[in-house]
């Protein structure tokens, strides 16, 4: 079931082309992130979801109707700031109900029988507080109701940001990095706990980050993008392990992955540095750029040598900065403490790849298999 449908949208300001025709399906109930470098166009996507921005063309679909040209209030959409957008005169309770007390009031002044409906004014309250009680308990700030903004945590802030969301039971959640004004244990915590208030709430969300880690620990589907496109939409699991392109594959994961230029024999044999390191598919030869992740190289007695420059030891693990001198090349290494207290030296190491861990992209920067 499509959840949020996105057609050949195209988006510029002035001679600057911000989005050059993004399609993307998001399924219903699912949790996508938007995630590129800064400028990338993955804010002024949402806001053509949200119908703050209008796209110069492209269509956007949300449960199924067709929004575009449609005002941003009757989208059914929710939108989550960074900055929250509090009312700070007003209490939790106050600002979680807003929404609900305006949709009221635009019902009032569009109903020709507004005597008939004052009347059911109790009746109507007491279902706001109800909606805004369960949304509280939901994110346990109900006993934060009487406090205002100023009186809070940026973390219990941000639940009430939240909050004021949940109540609307929009069509879909969009947000726009809204952890980034939090320090980085409690945006740690905040992931989680957004992860499992989706999986409560089921609906379809949004989320734009810069932050990769962020993305891909949170997200059902992750769209990589860069200048103005997409250049992959897939699972967490699929853009780290199959990278579409070498832009992909050095945006996603932490440490970066090692891109090493590579020479290719006649069966495939991938060389580096003058070192048979493995195979990749059948081609005639050539040159190509290999993307190895840290964690996929092994030190021992063979392998093309690296010297060490920098080690970071992180209890758990190892990351070994080093270079390859041959070719010039910066080379970063994930081992296993036990790896690296028993190489043969902590100068000069000898590194192969894991087999079948070698990414091969050609010189137009797409993955070939
Ligand atoms: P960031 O992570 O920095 O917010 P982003 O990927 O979300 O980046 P956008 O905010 O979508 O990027 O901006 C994309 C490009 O469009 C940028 O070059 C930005 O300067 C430009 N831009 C965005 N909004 C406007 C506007 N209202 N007028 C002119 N240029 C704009």
């Amino acid at each position: 079931m499509p959840g949020i449908v996105l057609d050949r949208i195209e988006k510029s300001f002035g001679e600057t082309r911000v989005l050059k025709g993004v399609s993307l399906a998001f399924d219903a109930g699912s949790f996508v992130s938007l995630v590129g470098p800064s400028g990338c166009g993955k804010t002024t996507l949402l806001r053509i979801i949200a119908g703050l921005e209008q796209a110069d063309r492209g269509t956007v679909t949300i449960a199924g109707r067709a929004v575009s040209g449609m005002r941003a209030a009757d989208r059914d959409v929710a939108m989550v700031f960074q900055n929250y957008a509090l009312y700070p005169h007003l209490t939790v309770e106050q600002n979680m109900a807003l929404p609900l007390v305006m949709r009221r009031l635009s019902t009032l002044e569009r109903t020709p029988f507004i005597g008939r409906l004052v009347s059911g004014t109790d009746q109507r309250r007491s279902a706001i507080r109800a909606e805004v009680e369960e949304a509280a308990r939901l994110l346990s700030i109900d006993h934060l109701m009487e406090r205002r903004p100023g009186q809070l945590s940026g973390g219990q802030r941000q639940r009430v940001a939240l909050g004021r969301a949940i109540v609307r039971h929009p069509k879909a959640f969009l947000m726009d990095e809204p952890l980034s004004n939090l320090d980085a244990a409690l945006r740690h915590d905040m992931r989680r706990e957004l992860v499992e208030l989706h999986r409560r709430v089921g609906v379809t969300t949004v989320y734009v980050t810069h932050d990769q880690a962020e993305a891909m620990t949170m997200s059902d589907r992750v769209a990589v993008m860069l200048g103005g496109n997409v250049l992959q939409f897939g699972s967490p699991r699929e853009v780290y392990d199959q990278p579409a392109t070498i832009d992909v594959a050095r945006f996603i994961g932490s440490p970066r992955i090692n891109i090493l230029p590579a020479e290719i024999g006649p069966e495939g044999q991938v060389m580096i540095a003058g070192h048979a390191t493995g195979q990749v598919g059948p081609r005639s030869g050539g040159k190509l750029d290999i993307g190895i992740r840290p964690e996929h190289l092994t030190v021992g007695e063979i392998g093309f040598a690296v010297d060490v420059r920098h080690v970071e030891f992180l209890g758990s693990e190892v990351l070994v900065y080093a270079r390859e001198p041959r070719q010039g090349s910066d080379i970063i290494l994930r081992l296993a403490p036990e790896a690296w207290e028993s190489a043969p030296s902590r100068q000069v190491l000898r590194v192969t790849p894991m087999a079948g861990r070698m990414l091969a992209f050609d010189t137009s920067g797409k993955r070939v298999e």
